[in-house]
């Protein structure tokens, strides 16, 4: 931000703990960067008459907004996202408008510049003045009271706005890294942070942008749609031609819940896609993969003490071998099961292992490796079905808001220059 200059910093209001709050103020000497649209001053809002003025026309400008209510009703809205879903239209991210996105990018290097790179939840945001930027944050949620990181900037932003004299030439920048959530029970942040762009533009005239980094949409407590997609449900929609005979499948075995059919319909597109390849290395951690292996000692607890012993620890240094089959290569899930196939064939048992042993040994790391790429192939599907189901929330809904909401709200996720998107 050229010819910008810290005035002052000072703590700000007391109501969210220890969380690093700053008030940033900066005297802009260049108004330049505010765009043309800036260029137009405003009236001077002393003037009753004229605020009265305003405001009427603003009030003339608030469309009816109850049509966005329908996505307060999470079981509704989620039934028609897995339509949409469905319907084989194209998902895809809806992008602020490049004037914004580089004010927002130009405010986040400000903000990552002084509080360094944060990839975990949390918000800020900026008001614009004429010659000042007011930049407050980061703020970060506190899930034990309910407190999302929005929910600060909301009440930080309303109270400048209350005290500051706040008019038409203002306008409201709200950064949050994941999208503003909708499955929250009371006030979920996006339909909140609505709902004030529209107070603050009919009281000041203020106009409010939104920008985040990552769709999250329904995610949170709610959000367990595919929560029943395990490896046997996968294989069983692999099997299936159609939703009919799935039930039948499903129902001849004792250990899957047979799934609704717009849930079957999106997963079985989703694994005809062939975008489910597993990423073992980047889905597991080595320590999670060994608690796998745990157990395979216990199958040697019959023995005699000596032999215990020597089969504990060569069970151990077959684990610890086994990290190399953890590759950061995308392979389908029978590339893993030949990669552990070739693995056991070419290992090198201690001489002291009887052959028997190496055999039972064998068996059972093949069965547990088994169990294990199976659980995160399904983890993997749970995955990207939940991250389709949620981009494609956002999208809706912002397609939805925008039909409502157009002068006074921007939002959309924010892009970057590859090297900024860290
Ligand atoms: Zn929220």
């Amino acid at each position: 931000m050229n010819g910008a200059m810290f005035k002052r910093k000072q703590p700000l209001f007391d109501g969210y703990g220890d969380q690093s709050l700053h008030l940033r103020k900066r005297r802009l000497r260049d108004r330049s960067h505010r765009g043309i649209q800036h260029e137009r001053l405003t009236e001077n809002c002393g003037d009753q008459r004229a605020c009265e003025g305003q405001a009427k026309r603003r009030t003339h400008d608030l469309t009816d907004t109850t049509g966005m209510s329908s996505w307060a009703d999470t079981q509704n809205s989620v039934k028609t996202v897995l339509e949409h879903l469905n319907s084989k239209q194209a998902i895809s991210d809806l992008f602020i408008d490049d004037s914004v996105n580089r004010k927002f990018l130009s405010f986040r290097r400000d903000i990552t510049g002084e509080c360094g790179i944060e990839d975990k939840q949390h918000s800020w945001a900026v008001i614009e003045k004429q010659d000042e930027l007011i930049m407050y944050g980061p703020y970060y949620p506190n899930y034990d009271n309910g407190e999302h990181s929005e929910d600060a900037v909301v009440k930080q932003t309303q109270e400048l706005l209350d005290t500051g004299g706040a008019c038409e030439d203002w306008e409201v920048y709200v950064f949050s890294m994941n999208s503003p959530c909708l499955a929250r029970n009371t006030k979920p942040c996006m339909l909140n942070l609505v709902h004030k762009a529209q107070e603050w533009w009919s009281v000041y005239g203020v106009k409010t942008h939104i920008g985040y980094m990552r769709c999250w949409g329904f995610k949170g407590i709610k959000e367990n749609l595919f929560k029943d997609i395990s490896y046997g449900q996968v294989e069983c929609i692999n099997q299936s031609v159609d939703y009919e005979s799935y039930i039948k499948a499903a129902e001849r075995s004792p250990d899957l819940n047979p799934l609704c059919e717009a849930v079957f319909s999106v997963a079985q597109h989703l694994l005809r896609s062939g975008r489910e390849s597993v990423i073992l290395a980047t889905a597991m951690e080595k320590q999670e993969m060994k608690s796998y292996f745990k157990s395979m000692s216990t199958h040697f607890e019959c023995k005699g003490e000596n032999e215990r012993k020597l089969l504990t620890e060569e069970v151990g240094t077959l684990v610890e071998a086994a990290g190399v089959l953890l590759s950061g290569k995308s392979e389908s899930y029978e590339e893993y099961l030949e990669r552990e196939r070739a693995f056991t064939r070419g290992y090198t048992f201690s001489s002291q292992v009887c052959d028997a042993a190496k055999d039972e040994m064998r068996l059972i790391f093949q069965k547990r490796w088994r169990e294990l790429v199976q659980d995160k192939y399904a983890e993997v599907v749970r995955e990207r079905l939940t991250d389709d189901f949620n981009q494609c929330t956002v999208q809706l809904f912002i397609k939805d808001i925008l039909k409502f909401i157009g002068v006074y709200l921007k939002i959309g996720k924010l892009q970057f220059e590859d090297a900024e998107a860290v």
